[in-house]
This record gives C-alpha cells, structure tokens and sequence, in this order.
C-alpha cells in the first residue's frame, strides 16, 4: 500500500488541467502592463515623434539608451520642430525594461512593445539602432532577423503605460494626451488610465477588476 502511496501526488495531478502550452507555436496572453523590446513611433504624417531631446537617455538608471539630437533640414524635416534624433541607440545587454524612458519622453516617441523574444548570436546585435527601432511605413515594428515572431504578436505595439499624469500637474491625474499615430490611428487609453478606456482596443484588462481567481486562468499558473 505504501507503493501506490508514493504516486499518489503523480496520480493526482493527471486529472489537473494542463496549465503548458505548445510554446512557441501556441503563446498565451501577456499581462497588461508587460514591456518588452522599445519602438519608435511616428506620427500619422509619418513624422518622426523623436526630437532628439536625450531627456530618455538622462533618466535611465542602466545608462544604456544613445541618442544625439541635430537640426532638421528646413526643406526636409524629419521631426516636428527644431531638432530630431539623429543617433538613437538602446543596449538590451543592459536595459531592464523599467519604462523610466518611456515615462520622460515629452512626445510619446518611444514606447515599448510587447516583443521580448529575441537572442542574438553577436553582441553587436544587442544594441538595437535607430533604424532598427523606429517604426516602419505602416508604423509596424520591423522584426529583425534575431527576432521570433508569430502572427499577431506585434499586435499591440502601442500598447504602454504612464504612471504619472502629463506635466506632473495632479489635475491631470488619470487623463492622458492621446497623440496620432502611424498604423495604430489615435491611441487607446490603457486600463486605468481613464474612466471611458477601450479594452477591446488595447487588449488590456484592469487587474484591479478581476477577481485574483481569474488571473491564472487568463495568464497562465494555479490558484489555490
Ligand atoms: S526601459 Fe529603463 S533601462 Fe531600458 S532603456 Fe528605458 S530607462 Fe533604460
Ligand atoms: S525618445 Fe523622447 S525623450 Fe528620448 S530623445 Fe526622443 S523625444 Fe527625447
């Protein structure tokens, strides 16, 4: 008796639901908030939305953003204003993904996406350029040749967060400043961000909204 005993756990867990997936073909839903490689993003016009200000490359803690700003030539602008990245570089051998950039961006230029599979096999790889994360025509962003994509994963490229309200006024707690946005139109406010957001847009839930139960079912893992 003691024998069956020891698979009595074993036996048990066969009549579990199987909580694996057939990953990388099959992946399941991320979170809400989930950052994973950055975008540059650009306006409708199709404008760049980077003005070169560095102030992204100030706040971050692992110092692994490059950015110089220049001029625009006035007969082609590439940016909005006075000035536009003309250097942008990110090392993702340091980043780690806290979104303190996206936060300091004054114009909504960078943002991150929800793509995080990617290894490399050259270290220069790693260091993701201008060209690499600025946004391609349809304001999509553009895989490179180390990155796994299935269909839909970049699905919600725009997908981000802001923590803080615009300008640091409380007044604007909760309310964002929407911009235009090549390939994805006007963004969508993000759960929590406002009381009229569009889930079905972003893809998003508010955790605050789901009972704890649900969200292992919806993301993976067991509740007891
Ligand atoms: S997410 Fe954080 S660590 Fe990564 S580039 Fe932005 S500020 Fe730097
Ligand atoms: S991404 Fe934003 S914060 Fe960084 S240089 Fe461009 S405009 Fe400035």
């Amino acid at each position: 008796m003691g024998f069956f005993d020891g698979f009595r756990v074993t036996i048990r867990q066969v009549f579990e639901p199987r909580v694996t997936h057939r990953y990388p073909d099959e992946k399941r839903s991320k979170p809400p908030r989930f950052h994973g490689r950055h975008v540059l993003g650009r306006y409708e016009d199709g404008m760049e939305k980077c003005i070169g200000c560095e102030l992204c490359a100030g706040v971050c803690p692992a110092r692994c953003i490059y950015v110089r700003g220049a001029d625009n030539p006035p007969d082609a602008p590439v940016a909005p204003g006075e000035r536009f990245g003309f250097v942008y570089e990110i090392n993702y051998l340091r980043c780690i993904h806290c979104d303190l950039c996206v936060e300091a961006c004054p114009t909504e230029a960078i943002t991150e996406s929800k793509l995080f599979e990617f290894s490399f096999v050259d270290r220069q790889d790693a260091i993701y350029t201008k060209d690499e994360l600025v946004v391609d025509d349809e304001g999509h962003p553009r895989q490179q040749p180390w990155e796994d994509w299935r269909p839909g994963d970049d699905a919600h490229t725009s997908g981000w967060m802001r923590a803080t309200s615009p300008n640091g006024d409380a007044a604007f707690e909760g309310r964002v400043q929407w911009s235009g946005e090549l390939g994805y139109g006007v963004r969508h406010p993000e759960a929590g961000q406002v009381g009229d957001r569009d889930d079905e847009a972003t893809g998003n839930i508010s955790i605050r909204e789901v009972d704890a139960a649900d969200i292992p079912r919806r993301y993976g893992g067991r509740y007891r």
